[in-house]
């Protein structure tokens, strides 16, 4: 079986199980880099289902000249679907992205391990689950890795290589040139939860919830703040926009996964935000309420109070506050070994769409002022949450 990187991917045959929204995305990215791909779904039909959809999908781009009806025919040529995984070809890359599920995705990987070629590199899709738990009971760990892409995968560019423990290096190498010749930006970090994307965003969220239930402005306030910072969202309307069930579930994990670390704990805001099934636009209501044609109501920021806060001090300045927070996480990440700080700041500009890598921004404010930042807000809020990265004292990343 040839290596990943064969420089003909008519060579390297790639496996996509779970032809779900990632799925069918991810098997879109590696026809379209030259790869014949074989999708697999347990649901009858699904797999099916998503090549009808991948053809739409390159039938839209054709449309906008990104893709000649050649083109687009040999893509789909490319890929054809299996009833079962064990009727898989043989691969030298499978890709699962079935449910969030850690017993169906070890079940999933002891079948890979049985049916594919003993080189065949296996990597999982999960966004929250431990790569070395996937990995457990297969009987070459080593060639077990996360590829976690972003949703859609044929639009983001950001792609986390993760490794669990088991994982072997050249591996990783060979699976972070791949997803370079698939025109990805991949990042490396070790499996820990919720890798860097998920991790580091969560204070992002998690300040603005705290400072809307402390009463320190409204939500269009607090958003209007962020966005004077350069995000596209501000955090509240974009908790709505992705769901604030899907926020909280991630949220959740990461915080369970940290053995309940208070700077990742859930707000009861949020909790019952849920409970309501005010789970945001797509309910028509969560912080905002939605009128039909999906504008948010009451939605407009009071100006003065904003100037206030902004000029303010740390515990009511939301910008200052979060950044602070998210500079924090992000050094303390790199500070652990888990990412390197290049490859944090690329990941939250690909992934998030911050204006700024948190480290650049950590750099530009300086980090001793970071620092004196949370000593503030851990006095104000004591309890663990705001408890400042021991790297930003010294002033390492
Ligand atoms: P989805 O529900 O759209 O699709 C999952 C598919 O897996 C379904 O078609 C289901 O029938 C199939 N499936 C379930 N068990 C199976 C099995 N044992 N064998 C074969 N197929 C099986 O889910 P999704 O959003 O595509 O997510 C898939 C994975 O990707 C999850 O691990 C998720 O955490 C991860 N992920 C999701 C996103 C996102 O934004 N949706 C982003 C990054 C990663």
């Amino acid at each position: 079986m040839p290596t990943l990187t064969s420089p003909s991917p008519d060579d390297v045959p790639v496996a996509v199980v779970g032809a779900g929204a990632m799925g069918a995305g991810i098997a879109q990215v590696a026809a379209t880099a030259g790869h014949p791909v074989a999708l697999v779904d347990a649901a009858t039909g699904a797999a099916e289902d998503a090549v009808a959809r991948i053809i739409g999908s390159l039938q839209r781009l054709e449309a906008k000249g990104r893709l000649s009806s050649a083109q687009l025919e040999e893509v789909v040529e490319r890929i054809s679907t299996a009833d079962t995984v064990e009727r898989l070809p043989r691969s030298a890359l499978v890709v699962e992205a079935v449910r969030e599920d850690l017993a169906t995705k070890r079940d999933l990987f002891a079948r890979l391990a049985r049916t594919q070629p003993a080189d065949a590199v296996l990597a999982t899709n999960t966004s929250s689950l431990d790569i070395t738990a996937i990995a457990d009971g297969i009987p070459d760990p080593a060639r077990v890795i996360g590829l976690h892409f972003f949703n859609p995968p044929p639009v983001m560019r950001l792609v986390e290589v993760v490794r669990g423990a088991e994982s072997g290096r050249d591996v990783l190498d060979d699976a972070t040139e791949l997803m370079r010749a698939w025109g990805k930006s991949p990042v490396r970090c070790t499996s820990t939860p919720g890798f860097i994307v998920n991790r580091v965003a969560r204070p992002f969220y998690g300040e603005a919830q705290r400072m809307l239930m402390a009463g320190v402005a409204d939500a269009a306030t607090l958003d209007a703040a962020l966005r004077s910072a350069g995000f596209r969202m501000g955090p509240l309307e974009l908790t709505d926009f992705i769901g604030q069930d899907v926020n909280l579930a991630v949220g959740t994990s990461v915080w369970e996964q940290t053995d309940r670390d208070p700077r990742y704990e859930p707000t009861s805001l949020q909790q019952e935000l849920v409970a309501a099934g005010h789970l945001g636009r797509k309910t028509g209501r969560g912080v905002y309420r939605y009128a039909a044609d999906g504008a948010a109501l009451g939605a407009e920021p009071d100006e003065q109070r904003l100037a206030e806060l902004l000029e303010g001090p740390i515990e009511t300045n939301p910008v200052a506050r979060t950044l602070a927070m998210l500079v924090n996480e992000a050094v303390d990440l790199v500070h652990r070994g888990e990412a390197t700080a290049a490859d944090v700041d690329t990941a939250m500009t690909l992934g998030t769409n911050y204006p700024k890598g948190p480290i650049a921004w950590g750099r530009e404010i300086g980090y001793a002022a970071v620092a004196d930042q949370l000593a503030a807000l851990d006095r104000a809020f004591p309890g663990g949450r705001y408890r400042p990265s021991p790297a930003l004292r010294e002033g390492q990343d």
